[in-house]
């Protein structure tokens, strides 16, 4: 088997595997996979926004918003550290080229979500995710130490005694590469291509999920999936097309068959769910409608130009008409445990961004503070990481590594599809266990 030697290895080019490049020595060698094309992560689906604390006095506020949404279930410690690095986050974004939307006089502007009690989310336009990623991949793009390999998937990790070697992948030709390094990050996002209807990209499986649980790495919370009250409903397969939260933020409304209104548009997600579900079925109809109209034509188009646009190739004009939305699955709030460095239960592995359960979400993810947990916490995995990177390589470190790929060569692993029904399988069933023992 072909043999690739790193100083890191990340998996996923999101907003949290490029964060994390970004953030670790410059001289060390990177290097980065992902399974399909750059441009085909979530984070560039990303659409309503990215939080941050206003103030000082926005502290509280957040805080509370952030642990009501998520039922109170959430890590308090992991939510703080969200909540005190947003704002130095998000110099680090405008630094590295990302534009929010401004007010006349410059200043930022703030849009609001469901369940935020005030306004303190940075957009631009209905596309923040691709501005913010687009810009993130440029930056690491620039830097010489950092390697990105696309359709390159990620199949198994070399692990030894609880601790983390590097992994194996397969790349677009089918070769099988092992990749030694002194740590890895798992920055493989949601599972969203388990479901039927998701707004994820299919092939977002929960891949490291199984590589976990093959090797007793410890998951938390697996059942805890965010349904997203509102995707445009189509009655052709594949992937949702989100209208995210912030139409409703602004002023958008929900009718049921009658055209009536039935519930208060700004509740957390998984209520706001349970009211659209529960009317569809008083209503005998897969979907209920939603009015932008309210919003008016020019904010329409100015705010949320890439709904405007989807909708009318849909065939519907949003700015005269009233379109219908269905929940569908979204977010994962449970993932790899990690604690508030991003480690793993396993040495020099760590885990980032939606793959990764740190607490910040509780039971559910209150809208627009994926991204920016997903950069913080990244974040603090490469600062983890240099400290190793500091240190020297042991002999026996190398020949542990040295005795890991001779296994992996004598290993014979599956194909393709084979392998990834088995990882689905897998992810599945344990999401299913803790389901069902939670009842
Ligand atoms: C439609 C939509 C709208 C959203 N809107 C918002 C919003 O407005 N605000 C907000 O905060 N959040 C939003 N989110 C959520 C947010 O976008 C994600 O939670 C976040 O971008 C996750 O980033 P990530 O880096 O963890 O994963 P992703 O960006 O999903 O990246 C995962 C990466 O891992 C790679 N990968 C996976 N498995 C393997 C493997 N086995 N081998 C190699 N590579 C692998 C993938 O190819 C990909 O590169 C939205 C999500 C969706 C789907």
């Amino acid at each position: 088997m072909k043999h690739v030697k790193a100083d890191v290895v990340i998996v996923g080019t999101g907003v949290s595997g490029l964060f994390a490049a970004l953030h670790l020595p410059k001289d060390k060698k990177i290097l980065m996979i992902t399974k399909d094309e750059l441009e085909n992560s979530d984070s560039f689906l990303a659409q309503g926004g990215i939080c941050v604390e206003r103030n000082e006095e926005d502290y509280d506020s957040f805080m509370e918003d952030t642990l009501k949404a998520g039922h109170y279930e959430n890590r308090r410690e992991s939510v703080d550290i969200m909540i005190r690095s947003s704002r130095e986050v998000i110099n680090e974004l405008i630094d590295c080229g990302v534009e929010f939307h401004k007010k006349e006089n410059g200043e930022l502007a703030y849009t609001r979500e469901g369940a935020h009690s005030k306004s303190r989310i940075l957009y631009h336009q209905d596309v923040t995710g691709k501005e913010i990623t687009s810009k993130l991949l440029a930056c690491v793009q620039k830097l010489s130490n950092v390697e990105l390999l696309t359709q390159t998937t990620m199949i198994d990790i070399l692990e030894e005694k609880n601790q983390c070697y590097g992994i194996v992948a397969r790349s677009a030709d089918k070769t099988l590469f092992a990749v030694t390094a002194r740590a890895v990050v798992w920055a493989c996002g949601g599972i969203g291509g388990l479901y039927e209807h998701s707004t994820n990209f299919p092939h977002l499986t929960g891949d490291a999920l199984a590589i976990a649980l093959k090797h007793g790495i410890e998951l938390e919370h697996p059942d805890y999936v965010q349904i997203h009250p509102t995707t445009l409903y189509s009655p052709k397969p594949g992937r949702r097309f989100l209208i995210s939260e912030s139409v409703r933020g602004e002023g958008a409304k929900l009718y049921n068959a009658k055209m009536e209104r039935f519930a208060n548009e700004v509740l957390p997600r998984d209520l706001m769910t349970a009211e659209i579900r529960k009317q569809m079925e008083i209503d005998h109809k897969p979907y209920v409608w939603l009015d932008m109209r309210p919003l008016g034509e020019a904010q329409i188009k100015t705010h949320f130009p890439n709904i405007y646009q989807k909708c009318l190739e849909e065939g519907f004009d949003v700015t005269k008409e009233c379109i219908p939305v269905v929940p569908a699955q979204h977010y994962f709030m449970g993932g790899v445990k990690v604690d508030k460095y991003s480690r793993t239960t396993m040495k020099c592995l760590y885990a980032s961004g939606e793959t990764s359960c740190n607490g910040v979400h509780g039971a559910n993810r209150l809208a627009s503070n994926s991204l920016l947990e997903s950069l913080v916490f990244a974040k603090r995995a490469a600062g983890q990481i240099t400290k190793i990177l500091e240190t020297k390589e042991t002999a026996e470190e190398e020949n542990v590594q040295n005795a890991l790929l001779k296994k992996a060569d004598a290993t014979k692993f599956l194909g393709k599809e084979e392998l990834q029904k088995l990882y689905a399988e897998s992810v599945r069933k344990e999401i299913e266990r803790v389901r069902e023992e939670a009842v």
